[in-house]
């Protein structure tokens, strides 16, 4: 792709008039029990090459410094933005980058670090009863074992994946709102739950693509394929997509590819 510029919506285009494109109502939801058709495995490996081809080694967006960081800020992301996290865990990890230490801390003081992410209080009990369990139990270390994660007190199924695959490389893929909702939406893989998801992204996701499948996944459902006006126009996998709503892409595969990077890198936001 030649040009450096982010691809923009166009404002000439037939395609882009209200008429042509209904505005999502306020208040609407992505309806996602729509039956959709299933990928063929050609799709699918198609899809996770642009993918790759993307980004070959994407990155989560919660900052830690260490497994145990990065624990307590996926805990600390339950119903909370990356971004909001991300702006209270520099102090808090300043001041505790162990369990040892924050147990020290105190839930008083982590309460103060983290007052600005919802469910604050409940978070630092957790937190420090994380930390004092993994101080008790497993010699101040984050185990490796799905089993040991998650029975942690608020460590469940998806922030076990997320620590399973960031901190220890294993090819686990977390299903929070994005993926549920992208792969209910066009047909790559349906379940009426998080876990059905997962366990269908488990069969259908080649294994050389699965280490990475979960970042890819997230940062295409966070800024391309949005709940309720996707960027279809922009969309690398716009062609194996099976969403009946929607639209078709704007521009090339090449500069959709590079629009998906940039975003992918935190060079853009569309959403
Ligand atoms: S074509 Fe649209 S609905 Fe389908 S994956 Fe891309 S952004 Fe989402």
């Amino acid at each position: 792709m030649g040009r450096k510029t982010t691809p923009r919506r166009s404002t000439k285009s037939k395609r882009k008039t209200p008429a042509a494109r209904p505005k999502a109502k306020a208040g609407a939801r992505p309806n996602i029990s729509v039956k959709v058709k299933r990928w063929t495995p050609a799709e699918i490996t198609e899809a996770f090459r642009r993918f790759h081809k993307a980004h070959p080694t994407p990155r989560g967006e919660l900052e830690h410094i260490n497994p145990y960081t990065l624990l307590v800020a996926v805990v600390l992301s339950a119903q909370a933005t990356d971004a909001g996290v991300n702006k209270a865990t520099p102090a808090l990890f300043a001041a505790a980058d162990t369990p040892e230490k924050m147990v020290a801390l105190g839930e008083d003081k982590v309460r103060d670090f983290i007052k600005t992410i919802g469910l604050y209080r409940n978070k630092a009990k957790n937190v420090i009863a994380l930390s004092r369990e993994l101080v008790e139990k497993h010699g101040g270390e984050v185990p490796r074992s799905r089993e040991a994660l998650e029975a942690l007190p608020g460590v469940g199924r998806k922030t076990a994946n997320v620590v399973l695959n960031i901190a220890f490389g294993e090819p686990t893929i977390a299903v929070d709102t994005h993926i549920f909702r992208i792969c209910n939406r066009t047909g790559l893989a349906p379940g009426k739950d998080p876990y059905e998801v997962e366990q269908e992204l488990e069969k259908v996701i080649p294994p050389e693509f699965k280490l990475h499948a979960h970042h890819w996944l997230i940062l295409h459902g966070r800024y391309i394929c949005v709940a309720r006006k996707p960027f279809c126009d922009r969309c690398l996998i716009n062609e194996m997509c099976k969403w009946p709503e929607k639209t078709r892409p704007e521009f090339s595969l090449e500069e959709r590819i590079g629009a998906s990077a940039r975003t992918m890198k935190n060079e853009a936001k569309f959403a």
